[in-house]
């Protein structure tokens, strides 16, 4: 079984996340698709979150529209500051292979991660494109072969269609009362609403 999983922030899911599953999905022909917000996510620590409750509901209602992929508890269930490599090691089994999305800057910073060493062993790493710009390019194939040749394992590049936005970017139009619909499906933009969420 082919099992990928996305993690984040998710504070709130926007189309670059949506978009960028989707495609992982179809890419790499998975079985299931695990959305997994964290509780405290290692590089957001000692800053103000939204609630995982929120979060996770938001996810929910983002990623409905992708076959096969479901909302993941796992790290919000575990609270503290959320390890990737912890929950591969609690997903790892014999019967699956771990394929793990995520975008161009965070896996510029994957070296830096909690055991890169095993978080290579346990997963096949794919990279999403955020932005459309060369150095950025070229700093991942540099990274790409820094790790492979540190750690092993498989590293791919996901040919996604690259959706230029960023959930800090969100949240301030939304606080400043502007229109976000280009970005945020129409469920979110309703429960956001709803919760009154962001607004200062
Ligand atoms: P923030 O602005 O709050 O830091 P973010 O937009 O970067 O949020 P996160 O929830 O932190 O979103 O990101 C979760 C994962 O999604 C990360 O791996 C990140 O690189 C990736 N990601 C975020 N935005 C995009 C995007 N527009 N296209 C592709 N991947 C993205």
């Amino acid at each position: 079984m082919r099992v990928g999983i996305f993690g984040g922030t998710f504070s709130p899911p926007h189309k670059g996340h949506v978009n960028a599953a989707s495609c992982f999905k179809k890419e790499f022909d998975l079985d299931a698709l695990l959305i997994v917000p964290a509780s405290v996510p290692p590089n957001k620590e000692g800053t103000e979150i939204l609630p995982g409750k929120h979060r996770a509901e938001m996810c929910k209602l983002a990623f409905a529209g992708i076959p096969g992929c479901e909302v993941s508890e796992i790290e919000l269930k575990r609270g503290g500051t959320s390890y990737t490599y912890l929950t591969l090691t609690e997903l790892s089994a014999p019967d699956r292979e771990l394929y793990l999305l995520m975008g161009s800057d965070m896996f510029l910073t994957l070296g830096s991660w909690r055991r890169p060493d095993e978080i290579l062993r346990l997963a096949t790493i794919v990279a999403a494109g955020r932005v459309n710009d060369r150095e950025i390019g070229e700093q991942m194939e540099r990274t790409r072969k820094r790790l492979l040749s540190e750690y092993g394992g498989d590293i791919r590049f996901l040919d996604n269609p690259v959706v230029e936005v960023s959930s800090t970017f969100l949240r301030e139009k939304i606080g400043a009362g502007e229109d976000v619909s280009l970005w945020l499906d129409d469920d979110v933009r309703n429960y956001i609403e709803k919760e009154n969420l962001y607004h200062v």
